[in-house]
């Protein structure tokens, strides 16, 4: 099943930029270079990637990798139909074919056959070798292979092969900082200035807390939702409740503790 998601955007989607990513993304598609994104989750990377196809007038595809994700998936296969049997293109060959920019977000929870299908388009050749139909597919001049993973989820088994990163230029990001945040959260709640610092405030502090045993902390992702409750008329500390506190966590002692973190800073 194709999972993909083409978008041809008109207007760049908003997007604050960290640290200079935006112009790095841009000689990168200039220089034919591919990219690789690390970092946590709901920091901003595929709002980076969407405002950056939109910017470049390039049509976008995006795939959500999975662990069941495969080589053939990407590539594309053979569908038997009413005519007979077809070859159907996958979103990697599309993107290749069309010149589009393809996203493959947390490429390291693919299975490992995609890989090898990724390293001949990541280099200097700029081809996809279409196995079950012998084509070597040159990529057209717009096609940018971008791929993203969280790097706190690795684990030895997920992990991506030294000769993968290597073909890639990498850009590591990390949560906005305050001030940025701030304005995110202003611009993708509508709330007004003095909410949006209370709530990077709490961030900030949810942030400094080490000692549990959280896998992740709280995203921008997470912000933007409570403030969404928030700009909507659910009291503060109950859109805290439901958007970040129950969203990072199962167990009750953390979710007090977070919850009393909550309770100081707002
Ligand atoms: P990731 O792909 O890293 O998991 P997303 O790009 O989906 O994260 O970001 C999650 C949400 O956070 C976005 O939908 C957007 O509302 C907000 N966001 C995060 N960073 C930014 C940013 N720099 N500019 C604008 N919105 C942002």
């Amino acid at each position: 099943m194709d999972h993909s998601e083409q978008h041809r955007l008109g207007a760049a989607p908003y997007y604050a930029e960290q640290a200079g990513e935006v112009a790095l993304f841009e000689h990168a598609f200039g220089q034919r270079l591919p990219l690789l994104i690390k970092g946590p989750t709901g920091c901003g990377k595929t709002r980076f990637v969407e405002h950056m196809a939109a910017r470049l007038g390039r049509p976008l595809i995006t795939v959500s990798c999975h662990d069941d994700l495969s080589a053939a998936d990407l590539v594309g296969r053979h569908l038997i139909g009413a005519s007979g049997t077809v070859w159907a293109d996958g979103p990697l060959t599309r993107a290749v074919r069309s010149g589009a920019i393809c996203y493959l977000d947390e490429v390291v929870e693919a299975r490992k056959d995609t890989t090898v299908v990724l390293h001949p388009l990541a280099d200097d050749r700029r081809v996809l070798p279409i196995e079950r139909t012998g084509e070597q597919l040159a990529a057209a001049p717009g096609f940018m292979l971008v791929i993203s993973y969280n790097p706190g989820y690795q684990n030895l088994l997920k992990s991506l092969k030294p000769s993968t990163r290597q073909r890639f230029v990498a850009l590591t990001f990390s949560y906005p900082e305050a001030a940025v945040e701030q304005a995110i959260l202003q611009a993708e709640a509508g709330v007004a200035a003095p909410l949006a610092a209370r709530l990077v405030r709490l961030a900030q502090a949810l942030r400094r807390l080490t000692d549990h045993d959280l896998e992740e902390t709280v995203s921008t992702r997470l912000l933007v939702m409570a403030a969404r409750l928030a700009a909507s008329g659910v009291a503060l500390p109950v859109a805290c409740r439901a958007a970040i506190v129950d969203a990072l966590t199962d167990d009750l002692d953390t979710a007090a503790a977070l919850d009393e973190v909550v309770r100081a800073v707002l």
